[in-house]
């Protein structure tokens, strides 16, 4: 980390949240304006935001990723060069839902439920008309409709009944399969974000804009002030006005209401003997229950279970706790496996993205009718105050390089408006 720009409280560029977009507009902007001061402000102790990676005890070569951890549409997702171009592996293996292996089951069991769920995707895919939620495309009483909504829950990170069936057809992760970073997502993010001035542990709390000419901005440790300033924190966090707009700006807090985040949180079993389990191997844990882990069995190889619990079951783990989370995760594994499984596991890293006090959860999702206001949410107010982040992207929100493409836009209208000689 480079530290404070040097030139005091004055800057011309402030940003606020040190995400994959924050971060992605502090780059670009530092390639296409360098005449141009910039100053990256986060509230938490590291860089990444939801991009976050942990070690894996006794293996030092596993990164564990605690939020994003596939590069969607990887071909085209601008992290998979920036990945290269600092030096770090970009592991191919091809993803559970895209040829990836998968744990085999009852075989007519399973061509049932891929009817089922194959059937529920052709109708959201072919919905016309307005928009709707994505429980109206269940068909009623089909013995299946615990693995659609544990799908969906996955996908949105709520429950189908509050999601818009417009917006889940406009998302797009670009062309390309997944693939992730070896070193992890998160690892990625903060390298990239290494050469840009930043200072850690610095909440904003207000931004008035009341008159013409520079921003002020109250932070924890003091004020200072710019000429254009990009917030690039979630919608949780601007529903709940953790920033007081000064004059108030009542259509983005509206947008940002209706395009909350949803849940999804990752639970990592350390593996005591490798072998136990299959490699890099995808598993559902109930094919019938809503309420139910999905579980990618030692990925890239290491000793370790990622299990993902998205929707009102993370709300439920999230609650009760750690304990409550590895027993859920153990009981669906030992469903499986047997019950000697349990003792090859221990809880090696948990998330708790909604307790998570500067984000509140894991990603946007729209409520019905609400899809339109992620353009709400990125239009610049004034020329000066500008939005980057996952949710303001059309088709790619939340995802890590749908922020990256948020940011480095806001990065390009910023470097418009402000002229060369202030
Ligand atoms: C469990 C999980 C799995 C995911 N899986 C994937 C995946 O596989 N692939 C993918 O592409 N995406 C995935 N995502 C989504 C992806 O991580 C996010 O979309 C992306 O990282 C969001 O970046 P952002 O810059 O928009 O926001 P953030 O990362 O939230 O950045 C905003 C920053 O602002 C800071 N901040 C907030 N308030 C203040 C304040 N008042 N003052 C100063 N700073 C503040 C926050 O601390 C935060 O660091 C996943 C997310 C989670 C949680």
């Amino acid at each position: 980390m480079s530290g404070d720009s040097g030139k005091g409280a004055d800057e011309d560029i402030v940003i606020i949240g040190a995400g994959a977009a924050g971060i992605a507009a502090a780059r670009r902007l530092q390639v296409i304006r360098p005449d141009l001061s910039i100053l990256l402000l986060e509230a938490g102790d590291r860089l990444g935001g939801r991009a976050w990676t942990v070690g894996l005890a006794g293996a030092s070569d596993m990164a564990l990723d605690l939020g994003c951890g596939w590069l969607h549409g990887a071909r085209t997702n601008a992290w998979t060069a920036i990945a290269e171009e600092v030096g770090l592996t970009v592991d191919r293996t091809p993803a559970p839902w895209n040829g990836g292996r998968r744990l085999q089951r009852d075989g007519a069991d399973i061509h049932a439920a891929q009817e089922a769920i194959g059937g529920y995707f052709e109708r959201l895919d072919s919905h016309e008309g307005d928009d709707t939620d994505l429980a109206a495309m269940l068909e009623p009483c089909n013995a299946w409709n615990g693995q659609i909504r544990a799908i969906g829950t996955y996908i949105t990170g709520a429950e189908l009944e509050r999601s818009s069936v417009v917006d889940y057809n406009r998302y797009d992760p670009g062309p390309g399969p997944d693939w992730r970073v070896r070193q992890g997502y998160g690892t990625l993010i903060s390298l990239y974000g290494r050469p840009v001035p930043a200072r850690l542990g610095v909440e904003v709390r207000r931004i008035e804009h009341r008159h013409a000419g520079r921003i002020g901005i109250e932070t924890s440790q003091g004020v200072l002030s710019a000429r254009a300033v990009l917030v690039t924190v979630s919608t949780n966090m601007l529903a709940a006005e953790k920033i007081a707009f000064d004059p108030p700006l009542p259509d983005k807090t509206e947008a940002a209401a209706r395009l909350p985040l949803g849940l999804a949180d990752k639970l990592f079993l350390g593996l005591a003997h490798p072998q136990a389990l299959p490699a890099d191997t995808h598993m559902l844990g109930s094919i019938s229950r809503g309420a139910t882990g999905t579980y990618q069995l030692r990925p890239l190889g290491a000793a370790a279970v990622e299990a993902y619990f998205a929707g009102d079951l993370a709300h439920d783990l999230e609650r009760e706790g750690r304990q409550a989370a590895f027993s859920f995760a153990a009981d669906e594994l030992s469903a499986e496996f047997g019950a000697d499984i349990r003792r090859e596991l221990s809880l090696a890293a948990i998330s708790a993205w909604a307790a998570e006090p500067y984000i509140g959860g894991s990603y946007s999702y729209a409520q019905p009718g609400a899809s339109d206001l992620r353009g709400v949410l990125a239009a610049p107010h004034d020329g000066r105050i500008f939005f980057a982040g996952e949710a303001c992207s059309h088709s790619r929100y939340s995802t890590a390089h749908g922020a990256y493409e948020t940011g480095v836009a806001a990065a390009d209208q910023i470097a418009g408006s402000l002229s060369k000689n202030p």
